[in-house]
């Protein structure tokens, strides 16, 4: 029989975002639906790592620290990780003579900012769960997983979500955090600005050789990055991701080709600082589009994570952002519920809005002109770009500040 149930706050998508927003809010006096369509599958220790994984920066750590996920994220699987190193190769001939010599590389590490790790390589999945773990003890929170929205309504002062199964809530304030298609956006008619780039990514799971690495390195080309990130050992294997960037056409046919073709393509064009491969396990492509919210709030609304924004993942500050979203979002309705406020009303969201919106337009523009000023082989460009990175690696309190900011700290 259907039923309809009533909370404050009801969260759909309980991805990442979603379930760490939930978990921020834990134990409080806020009564909180988050509904997931997906149950993710359970962690398996000697199942081969995933191939969707993310760069997880020390701000974020802190947050998973502090909803007590983190030990629940290091019992199953990381890879810290305390090198960064970023350089080009320019195919242009000219500039390539010109900086011979010169140094063209940036290394970035964590000791230099008195850290153990720049960051943490972690399985999307390991962190979903996680978060859920965390979730399911909280009295105040009811996972329902799995379960759809089908639409939603707002009557007066509260939203009434209707659900694939029958059921129906009834909140005071709905948050979408499901996702770049959201259709919470969507079914309150936020509109986006939105750039398809004309450049792909196809991420492969490598088995490698030699022992768990701690650094991950980016080679700009004209035609895109490719990068190399570490995986946790598993069962005495050792793993590794290699992300290739290209554009729509080259990465379709590279993702038809056989694993061991792919593997004889990758070697080939991958800097030969790439691990010796032992065999490429699994691989798959992704579309890349940026996009960006006109509002992240409505009367009863609030948008988070790639619901209101997606950003090219070169520099893996996606999911990261998103954290710092749902960071300011809990911080504000908790504050409204002390100050028996109404969580849906725009004088509490409009704080959270104004926080986020131009915290990410600046890193949407800082991620964008790494991608147009290393995406193209114009000589001039090409050699200030090159000298830039070796400048920049002998730089250092300029180079300190860029490695504070890629931490979040
Ligand atoms: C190739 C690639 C590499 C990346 N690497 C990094 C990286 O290294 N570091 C980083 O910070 N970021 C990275 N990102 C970005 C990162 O993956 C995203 O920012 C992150 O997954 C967004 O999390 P989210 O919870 O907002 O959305 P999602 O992960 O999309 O989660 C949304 C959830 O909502 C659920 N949902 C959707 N609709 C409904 C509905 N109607 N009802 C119920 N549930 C619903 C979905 O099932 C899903 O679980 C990368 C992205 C790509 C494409």
């Amino acid at each position: 029989m259907a039923t309809s149930e009533r909370y404050d706050i009801v969260i759909v998508g309980g991805g990442m975002v979603g379930s760490m927003l939930a978990a921020l809010m834990a134990h409080s006096q806020i009564r909180i639906a988050v509904i997931e369509a997906t149950a993710p599958k359970p962690f398996e220790p000697d199942s081969h790592p995933d191939l969707r994984v993310s760069a997880f920066s020390p701000a974020s750590q802190h947050m998973f620290r502090k909803v007590g996920a983190w030990p629940l994220i290091e019992s199953m699987r990381i890879c810290p990780y305390a090198h960064m190193r970023v350089w080009e190769e320019p195919e242009n001939l000219v500039v390539r003579k010109l900086l011979s010599g010169h140094g063209n590389e940036t290394h970035f590490r964590a000791d230099e900012v008195g850290q153990t790790a720049l960051g943490y390589i972690v399985e999307n999945r390991v962190v979903q769960l996680a978060l859920q773990q965390v979730l399911e003890q909280s009295s105040n929170i009811d996972l329902l997983m799995p379960e759809e929205l089908s639409s939603l309504e707002r009557k007066g002062e509260d939203v009434h979500l209707f659900l694939k199964s029958g059921n129906e809530l009834i909140a005071n304030l709905v948050v979408g955090a499901d996702g770049a298609m959201s259709q919470v956006r969507k079914a309150i008619n936020i509109g986006v600005r939105s750039f398809d780039y004309p450049q792909c990514a196809l991420m492969a799971l490598l088995q490698i050789d030699g022992p768990q690495q701690d650094v991950t390195w980016q080679r700009f080309t004209p035609t895109g990055p490719q990068s190399f990130l570490p995986l946790p050992d598993v069962d005495g294997k050792s793993y590794g991701a290699a992300v290739w960037y290209h554009n729509p056409d080259d990465i379709q046919q590279l993702q038809k080709l056989p694993l061991d073709e792919f593997q004889d393509r990758l070697v080939v064009t991958f800097p030969e600082r790439l691990p010796t491969v032992q065999k490429v396990v699994a691989k798959g492509s992704f579309p890349l589009t940026r996009r960006h919210a006109h509002h992240y709030v409505k009367p009863g609304f609030a948008l988070a994570g790639d619901a209101a924004h997606t950003i090219h993942p070169l520099a893996g500050q996606g999911v990261n952002i998103g954290m710092q979203d749902v960071a300011v979002l809990a911080d504000q309705l908790l504050k409204a519920q002390d100050a028996k406020e109404s969580l849906g009303s725009l004088k509490v969201l409009n704080v959270y809005e104004k926080k986020r919106i131009q915290e990410n337009r600046k890193m949407i523009c800082t991620m964008e002109f790494f991608y147009r000023a290393f995406s193209n082989d114009i000589a001039p460009a090409a050699l200030i770009r090159t000298l830039g990175l070796g400048i920049a690696d002998r730089t250092g309190p300029i180079k300190r500040q860029v490695i504070r900011y890629a931490m979040g700290l």
